[in-house]
C-alpha cells in the first residue's frame, strides 16, 4: 500500500538517495531550504518539493498532514560550519529537530526516523562505539545531534510518538558534493584522480573510518521506519586507512596514486569503528562490500 512520506532534507546527498528508494511505490514529500542541496538531486524523480525552512513550524505541519513517517535529514551537516556559527547549527538542529517532532506529534504522524551522527562519541577513545557509551561531543555540531536525540526519546516517552536516531559513521555514495570542503573523503579522493590530481590527505593517513554506504543507509531508514524505537549506529563495524583506501580507489581507477600530505585538521578523530549489533536487531546489515560501493560510485561519478 502506499503511504505518505516526508523526507526533511531530502535535497540533500542521503535525503535524496532516500527519496529515490521510496518515492518508487510511495507518494514522498521533500522539504528541503536549498542552503547545502540541490533540485539537480531529485532529478526526475516522482516526489513532491516543498521549499522551506525547519525553523517553520506552519510550513512543517501543513506539509506533515496525513504522513505516517517523517524522515528527518535536514541539518548544517558539518563540524566545521558548527564551530564557525554554532548559533545557526543550534537554530537548524536543536530548535529546528523540536519543530520537526511538535509538527509530526500535531499532525498525527506515527514515527519519525532521524539522522544523529557518530560525532555524538567525540572525544573517546574506546572502540567499537556502542550505543550505551556515554557520549563525549566535541563540537556544537556533535552537542546538536545529541540534544536532538534526547528530544526524540522525551517525546517518545511524553507524547507516544515513535522515534529512531540513527547515528551515522561516514557516508559516501552517488550525490555527495565532492566540491564542498565539507564533503566526504571519498567522494573528494574520486574527484581528485577522475581529474588526474592527487589526493589530499590530512594528516599521516594512518587514522581509520567506517565507511558505509549510502544504499545501505537507506535500508537502514526503511527498516528503522518499521523495527523497535531507539538509537542505532550505522555503519559497516569494518575501518579502512586513508592511505588504504586511497590505493584502493587508485587500483579500481588503474591510477597511480601519491598522495598530498597536509597537516591533521584540528579536531580530527584518529580512529572510528562501530559496533552494529544493535541495529542487526532491527534486520540491518550491509549488503555492500567496500569495493562494490566504490565502484558503483566512481561510475556515478564518471557520469556526472
Ligand atoms: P547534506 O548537506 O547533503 O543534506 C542536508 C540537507 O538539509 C541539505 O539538502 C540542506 O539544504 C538541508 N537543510 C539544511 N538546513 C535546513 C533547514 N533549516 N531547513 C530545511 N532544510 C535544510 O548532508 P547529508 O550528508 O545528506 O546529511 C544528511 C543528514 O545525515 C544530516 O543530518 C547529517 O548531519 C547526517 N549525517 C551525515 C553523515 C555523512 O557522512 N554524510 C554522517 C553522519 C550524519
Amino acid at each position: 500500500m502506499s503511504e505518505k512520506y516526508v523526507i526533511t532534507g531530502g535535497a540533500g546527498f542521503i535525503g535524496s538517495n532516500l527519496a529515490e528508494t521510496l518515492s518508487k511505490d510511495n507518494d514522498v514529500l521533500v522539504i528541503d531550504d536549498l542552503s547545502a542541496g540541490k533540485m539537480e538531486n531529485l532529478g526526475c524523480l516522482d516526489v513532491r518539493f516543498v521549499k522551506g525552512d525547519l525553523t517553520d513550524p506552519k510550513l512543517l505541519k501543513e506539509a506533515f498532514s496525513g504522513a505516517s513517517c517523517v524522515f528527518h535529514q535536514a541539518a548544517i551537516a558539518s563540524v566545521k560550519k558548527s564551530v564557525e556559527d554554532p548559533s545557526r547549527t543550534n537554530a537548524v538542529g536543536i530548535d529546528g529537530t523540536l519543530n520537526v517532532l511538535i509538527a509530526a506529534r500535531d499532525a498525527g504522524v506515527s514515527r519519525v526516523v532521524q539522522a544523529s551522527s557518530a560525532a555524538v562519541y567525540g572525544s573517546s577513545l574506546q572502540l567499537p562505539k556502542k550505543e550505551d557509551m556515554l557520549p563525549e561531543p566535541m563540537s556544537p555540531y556533535a552537542v546538536s545531534k545529541l540534544a536532538a536525540e534526547h528530544y526524540a526519546r522525551v517525546f517518545q516517552e511524553l507524547y507516544g510518538l515513535k522515534t529512531v536516531s540513527l547515528r551515522y559513521f561516514n557516508v559516501f555514495g552517488p550525490k555527495q558534493d565532492p566540491y564542498s570542503e565539507y564533503s566526504g573523503v571519498i567522494s573528494r579522493f574520486i574527484s581528485a584522480l577522475l581529474h588526474d590530481e592527487q589526493p589530499v590527505i590530512y594528516g599521516d593517513g594512518e587514522q581509520t573510518r567506517d565507511f558505509v554506504y549510502v544504499a545501505d543507509v537507506v535500508s537502514a531508514n526503511i527498516l528503522a521506519s518499521r523495527g523497535a524505537p531507539g538509537v542505532y549506529n550505522i555503519a559497516c563495524a569494518k575501518s579502512i586507512s586513508l592511505n588504504t583506501l586511497a590505493k584502493v580507489i587508485g587500483k579500481i581507477l588503474a591510477k597511480e596514486v601519491r598522495p598530498r600530505y597536509e597537516s591533521a585538521r584540528a579536531g580530527d578523530i584518529k580512529h572510528s569503528l562501530a559496533d552494529i549489533s544493535r541495529a542487526k536487531r532491527i534486520g540491518y546489515s550491509p549488503k555492500y562490500s567496500l569495493e562494490e560501493a566504490l565502484i558503483e560510485t566512481i561510475q556515478w561519478f564518471g557520469k556526472t
